[in-house]
């Protein structure tokens, strides 16, 4: 049996598995130079580092109270990153090639685990990602890992509202399309496509939730 090794990064979590211990090396270099999560902190780290500039506090739209500014969260991110990543795009393509299909089902608690790393047309994303072989978990009330989705279309061919249409993702190990939640927001919650996707890769979120 091959000897396995394994690196997960400190900085997203992200898993790396390959026998070849060189191969694995390799994995790494070029993971470290696509982590999304240890740009966003290269650049925190260089907005920290820059001199402060005083600017007056916008007042609050009820006049009263004290400014938030950058509240951090702890153990995930703070606010500074949080906005970072609503105004970071994500794109398809990439050198994210070493990844093999991932499994089902979609993990429930995703939006505690991981970060928002971006958006593609308004649509929220989670990383880790690493184009075009890690693509994450995207949606806010749809959500769909696609890391797993096998694009058999059975969500958009179940859906009564038409909240989906294909999205093409070349280079993906589990599928070269994705099943993309265009019209997220006209969800009637009727889970129908959680109930028919076969990896289970769908998860459906009521409002609040
Ligand atoms: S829960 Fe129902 S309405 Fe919402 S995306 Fe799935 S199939 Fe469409
Ligand atoms: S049913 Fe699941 S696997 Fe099939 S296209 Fe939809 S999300 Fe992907």
């Amino acid at each position: 049996m091959a000897y396995e090794s394994e690196y997960i990064c400190p900085n997203c979590g992200s898993l790396l598995i390959h026998s070849n211990p060189l191969t694995l090396e390799s994995m790494k270099d070029v993971h470290n130079q696509h982590c999304v999560v240890l740009r966003q902190k290269s650049i925190a780290m260089q907005m920290s580092s820059r001199p402060t500039v005083a600017v007056a506090p916008k007042p609050l739209a009820t006049g009263g109270g004290p400014s938030v500014v950058a509240a951090s969260i702890p153990g995930i991110t703070n606010a500074a990153t949080i906005s970072a990543a609503a105004n970071t795009t994500i794109t398809l393509s990439g050198n994210g090639t070493s990844y093999s299909k991932a499994e089902g089902p979609i993990d429930p608690d995703f939006k505690s685990k991981r970060q928002m790393v971006g958006t593609f047309k308004g649509i929220k994303v989670w990383g880790p990602i690493d184009p075009p072989g890690q693509l994450g978990i995207w949606g806010t009330q749809v959500t769909v890992d696609y890391d797993i989705c096998i694009a058999d279309g059975a969500c958009i061919e179940a859906c009564p509202v038409n909240v989906y249409e294909w999205l093409d993702t070349p280079g993906h190990p589990g599928s070269e399309k994705k099943t993309f939640m265009a019209r997220e927001k006209d969800c009637i919650f009727c889970m129908a496509c959680e109930n028919v996707c076969p990896p289970q890769c769908v998860k459906i979120f009521q409002k609040g939730t």
